[in-house]
C-alpha cells in the first residue's frame, strides 16, 4: 500500500522564455470518445429527446450540429494551447494560484494532453513504469507534476503523487517548487514532462532536499525544448551545479527515442547552488 498524501506549504517563484514546437496537437489525433466529451459536446448541442425523433432529423440540422461540434472541438484545442502555454512562461507559484482558482484548467489541458500523447511514437511515463517495477520495486517514489497520477496507479511502490490540481485521493495539490515533504524522505523524484514552469532551479532544489542521500533524480523532456546539440550538455552542467552526480554523462537511452531524452542523476552531499536558473523551451502543440 502507499498512494499517499501529504498537507501544503508556501510557494514561491522565478522567470524564463523561448519556444519550441511539438507535434501531436490534439486535433489531429481520433481517440475514443471521452465521457468529459460527450458531456460537454450534449451541453453544446441540442439533443433529440428519443431515437426515433432523430430519424426525423433534417440534415441541415445534423450539418449544424456537426458544424457546432466541430466549432467546440476548436475552442477546446485552443484553449489547450493557451493553458499549454501559460504552464510554460509562469513560475510554479503563479500556476498553482491560477489553477487552483480555475480547476477546470486542470482538466481541460489533461483531455488535450492525453489526446496528443495517442500520437507520440511511446509515451515516456509507460517506460518510467516498467524502470520502477523492475529496478526499484520497493523505492519511495515522489511524483512531480503526476497530472492524473497513473504511475502512483500502476506500480505497488509507496508513490507521493503531487501536482497543481488533486485529479484525484491519492495526488496532493501544490507548487513543486514547494512540497509538502520532509527532507530526505525519498529514494527517487520523477519529473516526467514536468519542468513546465520557468523557476526549473526552483525544482530542482526542492527534489534534493526531499531525495535521500545518494537519492535518484529522473528527468524526462521533450528533446526540442534544449536548444541545439550541446543543450542536453549545458543541462548535464546546471543539474551538477544543483548537487547532483550523474549516472552517466549522456542523455539516458533507455528510452531510444527522438522525441524524448531523459536523465538520471544521484542526490549528493553538496548543498547544490541553484541561484542559476536553467531555460528549456516551452512546447507548443501545433495548431491544425
Ligand atoms: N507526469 C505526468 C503529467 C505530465 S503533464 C505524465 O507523464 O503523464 C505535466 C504536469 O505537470 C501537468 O499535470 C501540470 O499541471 C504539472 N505541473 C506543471 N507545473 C507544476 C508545478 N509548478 N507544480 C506541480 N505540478 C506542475
Amino acid at each position: 500500500m502507499g498512494k499517499k498524501k501529504a498537507g501544503q506549504k508556501p510557494q514561491k517563484g522565478g522567470g524564463g522564455k523561448g519556444k519550441t514546437a511539438m507535434k501531436g496537437h490534439p486535433n489531429s489525433m481520433k481517440p475514443k470518445p471521452q465521457q468529459h466529451q460527450q458531456k460537454s459536446q450534449q451541453q453544446r448541442s441540442p439533443q433529440p429527446p428519443t431515437s426515433s425523433s432523430s430519424a426525423g432529423k433534417s440534415s441541415s440540422q445534423s450539418k449544424l450540429s456537426d458544424l457546432q461540434q466541430q466549432f467546440a472541438k476548436k475552442l477546446e484545442s485552443a484553449r489547450f494551447r493557451s493553458i499549454n502555454e501559460e504552464l510554460y512562461t509562469s513560475p510554479g507559484n503563479v500556476s498553482f494560484e491560477e489553477f487552483q482558482r480555475e480547476p477546470s484548467k486542470f482538466h481541460t489541458y489533461h483531455k488535450g494532453y492525453r489526446e496528443a500523447a495517442l500520437s507520440w511514437p511511446i509515451n515516456p511515463l509507460d517506460s518510467l513504469i516498467r524502470w520502477i517495477q523492475s529496478r526499484h520495486p520497493s523505492a519511495v517514489v515522489a511524483d512531480l507534476g503526476c497530472g492524473e497520477a497513473r504511475l502512483a496507479a500502476s506500480v505497488s511502490n509507496t508513490v507521493h503523487s503531487f501536482d497543481l490540481v488533486a485529479a484525484n485521493p491519492t495526488v496532493t495539490a501544490c507548487d513543486m517548487a514547494a512540497l509538502p515533504l520532509p527532507d530526505s524522505s525519498v529514494d527517487i523524484a520523477i519529473f516526467c514532462l514536468s519542468l513546465m514552469g520557468t523557476n526549473i532551479a526552483d525544482f530542482l532544489k526542492e527534489a534534493h532536499r526531499i531525495l535521500k542521500p545518494n537519492g535518484i533524480l529522473k528527468i524526462v523532456e521533450v528533446r526540442s525544448r534544449l536548444e541545439d546539440g550541446k543543450g542536453i550538455k549545458r543541462f548535464i552542467q546546471f543539474l551538477k551545479a544543483c548537487g547532483f552526480r550523474m549516472a552517466s554523462e549522456e542523455a539516458d537511452e533507455f528510452l531510444d527515442n527522438r522525441m524524448f531524452f531523459s536523465v538520471e542523476a544521484f542526490k549528493t552531499s553538496q548543498p547544490g547552488n541553484f541561484t542559476a536558473n536553467f531555460e528549456l523551451k516551452p512546447c507548443q502543440y501545433k495548431k491544425r
